[in-house]
């Protein structure tokens, strides 16, 4: 019970943190940027836009006991979707919404409700990734990769002009990768004291991960729906 509601406080607090950090990568890249860039404006537009709309479809996917709410009696609800859809489609009884639901069908718990062809609970957007909102996905991890390497390519150099005094020492590439990771950072200030911009190195870091991870599940996705090959749970 206190794993579960664990599992749904980690669920809850991700998407708000997510946000948080993408507004002060936003922020960060537009200060060291000096100036505003359209083309760093208009990715990040479309990641947001691409948050809310999953977010909404999440929200607002009706299930069959959002379509039948006003019946009292479930059995009465079975027999209606039972009526309305074909003979070979199958509907089944969800424990957690109390009521009778079409195949395929997943419950999720921290939604709370149940989902049509689901493929998975995103984390940092916060909702449901099914069939009806796949596109948007798959949108908002291009425009969020995009964006990464908007501000790596921005942040990049501001740090190693930063950094010059410890990288002129070695200037092989090496050494430039070494300077570049958090441990590294991190043993700095420990062994040194020197703070040597241990948050932006921080933040380095992370948005590379951001546009690695980004870059990949959203071509692997992609190539998923491209090729028929994406299931939804549950897989039967
Ligand atoms: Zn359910
Ligand atoms: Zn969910």
């Amino acid at each position: 019970m206190e794993k579960s509601k664990l599992y749904k406080l980690a669920f809850k607090i991700c998407p708000p943190i997510a946000l948080i950090f993408s507004i002060l990568v936003t922020i960060t890249t537009l200060y060291i940027n000096e100036g505003l860039s359209p083309l760093f404006i208009f990715i990040s537009i479309q990641v947001y836009l691409n948050w809310f709309a999953i977010y909404t479809i999440s929200q607002g996917e009706t299930t069959a006991r959002r379509q039948t709410r006003d019946e009292s009696d479930s059995d009465s609800v079975a027999i209606t979707i039972a009526q309305e859809s074909p003979a070979n489609v199958k509907y089944w009884y969800c424990d957690k919404c109390q009521n009778y639901t079409y195949k395929p069908t997943q419950h999720c718990v921290v939604c709370n409700k149940c989902f049509h062809y689901r493929d998975h609970h995103c984390f940092f957007i916060g909702g449901c990734i099914i069939q009806q909102n796949m596109g948007n996905f798959i949108l908002i991890c291009f425009h969020t990769s995009l964006a990464c390497l908007y501000s790596l390519v921005v942040i990049g150099p501001y740090l190693y002009e930063n950094l010059r005094d410890i990288l002129e020492q070695d200037p092989s590439v090496v050494n430039v990768i070494i300077n570049f990771c958090f441990p590294i950072a991190i043993a700095r200030l420990f062994i040194f004291g020197k703070t040597s911009y241990l948050l932006l190195i921080t933040l380095f870091d992370t948005l590379f991960s951001v546009w690695i991870v980004c870059l990949v599940y959203g071509a692997w996705k992609l190539f998923n729906c491209y090729t028929g090959r994406q299931r939804y749970y549950p897989h039967s």
